[in-house]
This record gives structure tokens, C-alpha cells and sequence, in this order.
């Protein structure tokens, strides 16, 4: 039992904290040995099981990530972009396996894990599910295979909680259709029309989101043409697919060279 690779759960008390802590729990092949939350926070030096809402599990919640982290083989991350980078230098320093399941970074925050990759293995994606990158490379290859008679738009929902827009599984599937069209993303990108946008532009790449309820995340990739129309569609309905696919990934990373690495690594099917 105490051979299995040690998993430390970061933002513990959020969404995907919760779900992440009860897979690692019900998992045979890890254990959980550290859950972090921000100094101040309620749960802190309570006991994690309990602050669940649950009976007692012997593990305290900690604000202190270099101890936590020192003891661990793999740090599993769904919280914020400055609470991930600073993760992401202690990771390196510990030669930890990092997990990023935090959507939203930056520019200058990916040349930090980029930084960090040189020394630790970093697994970064914007949806953990096996669905959604099945669906990343499905839409590359309808994206290649139709040229721009097709207007590619992608249509993302999410709860009414989320802070970021697009999500980061709608750029996923952006980057992915602008990869089969062999053109960058950033330069053919309509993100958030309103008023008087003038005519859609053809090539153009165009993103739309949804905010309501407790959706947990819908994705539409839409090739629309004059008299016809594609869609490819993915829906989440248990956050559970994203927690799997993160503990997933830890594992998998074990042993492995240093570097950056997305889910299609993970799950083989990097093409
Ligand atoms: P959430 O419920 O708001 O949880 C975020 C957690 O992180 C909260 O507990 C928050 O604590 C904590 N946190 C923030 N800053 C921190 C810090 N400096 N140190 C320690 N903990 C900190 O959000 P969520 O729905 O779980 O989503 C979290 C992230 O994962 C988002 O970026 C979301 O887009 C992403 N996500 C990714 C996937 C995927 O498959 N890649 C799937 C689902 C969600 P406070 O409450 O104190 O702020």
C-alpha cells in the first residue's frame, strides 16, 4: 500500500478538488497523501474527511505546499493561474509529477511551466475526458478534410460559477481546427461578438459561451456550409471523467523524461 505513488490534491475544497480527493481515495493504484488549500481558509488543520462532510480520515487539510509536495510523487492541480505557477516552481524544485487541470493561464504563465517542464514532468490539458480529446482529433481531421466553405464555429456552456470564457476545452478545440486548416489560431480567432461585427469573415474561427445553472460542460464544434452543417458534440454530465483522467495522468507520469505533455500522451493518442 505505502509503495503507491503518493498524490497531493491542490484547491481541496473547490469543484474539482472534492471529486479529485474521493478518486484518489477509492483508487487502488495511488494514495492520497496531502490536500492543500489557501492560508486562511476554513478547512485548514481540519481533518479532510470531515471537512468533506464525511467521517474523519486521519489527513489534515495543510496550507504549507513545499511540506506537502516534498512528500509526494504527483501534485494534482484544478485551481487558479497564480496558485498553479506557484506550484509548478515547487513541483521542479521536488522533481514532482505536476497535473494541471486549471484553466485561464496566461502567456507569460505558460512560459513559467514551460520553465518548470525542464526539470519535472508537466501534464497540462484543458479537459482531462478521454471524450474530449477523442473529439480535439476528430476535429482536426474534419477541419483538414473541409475546406473554408465550412464556417467553423465552437459553442461552449458552462455553470454559473466559472470565471473564464472561453473555457479552456473551447480553445483545445479551437487550436485543433486551426491545426487541420494549417493556420495559427490567433490570427483567424472572432471571440465574443456583439453590436454592428460586420459580415463573418471567411477562415475565421469563431467562439461563443454559455453561463447557467450547474451545467458541467458542453461542446459544440459546428462546420457550418450553404445547405449543410456538421456537428460534433461532446457533454460531460459527472465531473467524475475529468477526475479519472487527472489520476490518470499522474500515474502515467511517473518515471517519464521531464517535459511538457497534453492527454492525447496520456491517453496514446498523439498522432
Ligand atoms: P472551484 O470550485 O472554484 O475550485 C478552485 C479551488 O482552488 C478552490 O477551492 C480555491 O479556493 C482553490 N484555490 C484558488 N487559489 C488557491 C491557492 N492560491 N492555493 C490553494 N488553493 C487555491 O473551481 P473548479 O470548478 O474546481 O475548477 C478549478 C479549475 O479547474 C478551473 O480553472 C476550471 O476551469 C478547471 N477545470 C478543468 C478541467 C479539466 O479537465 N482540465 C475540468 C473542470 C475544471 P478558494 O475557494 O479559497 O478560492
Amino acid at each position: 500500500m505505502t509503495n503507491l505513488p503518493g498524490i497531493v490534491i491542490t484547491g481541496a475544497s473547490g469543484r474539482m478538488g472534492q471529486m479529485l480527493i474521493n478518486t484518489v481515495l477509492n483508487s487502488n493504484n495511488a494514495r492520497l497523501v496531502g490536500a492543500l488549500e489557501r492560508p486562511g481558509h476554513d478547512w485548514i488543520g481540519r481533518d479532510l474527511g470531515a471537512a468533506m462532510g464525511g467521517a474523519e480520515i486521519g489527513l489534515n487539510v495543510s496550507d504549507d505546499p513545499l511540506e506537502m509536495i516534498a512528500q509526494a510523487h504527483a501534485v494534482i492541480d484544478f485551481t487558479a493561474p497564480a496558485a498553479t505557477v506557484e506550484f509548478a516552481t515547487l513541483c521542479a524544485q521536488a522533481r514532482c509529477v505536476h497535473v494541471i487541470g486549471t484553466t485561464g493561464l496566461s502567456e507569460a504563465d505558460l512560459k513559467h511551466l514551460n520553465a518548470a517542464a525542464r526539470h519535472a514532468v508537466v501534464v497540462r490539458a484543458g479537459n482531462m475526458s478521454l471524450g474530449v480529446n477523442l473529439l480535439t482529433q476528430l476535429t482536426k481531421k474534419v477541419a483538414a478534410a473541409l475546406d473554408e466553405d465550412f464556417d467553423i464555429e465552437i459553442v461552449e456552456a458552462h455553470h454559473n460559477q466559472k470565471v473564464d470564457a472561453p473555457s479552456g476545452t473551447a480553445l483545445m478545440l479551437g487550436e485543433a481546427a486551426a491545426e487541420g486548416r494549417g493556420v495559427a489560431l490567433d490570427n483567424v480567432s472572432d471571440r465574443g461578438r456583439d453590436g454592428i461585427t460586420g459580415k463573418r469573415e471567411r477562415g475565421h474561427i469563431g467562439f461563443s459561451a454559455i453561463r447557467g445553472g450547474d451545467i458541467v460542460g458542453e461542446h459544440d464544434v459546428i462546420f457550418a456550409a450553404t445547405g449543410e452543417r456538421i456537428v460534433l458534440r461532446h457533454i460531460a454530465t459527472d465531473r467524475a471523467v475529468f477526475a479519472r483522467g487527472a489520476l490518470r495522468a499522474a500515474l502515467w507520469g511517473q518515471g517519464r523524461k521531464p517535459g511538457e505533455y497534453d492527454m492525447l500522451d496520456v491517453l496514446g493518442l498523439s498522432e
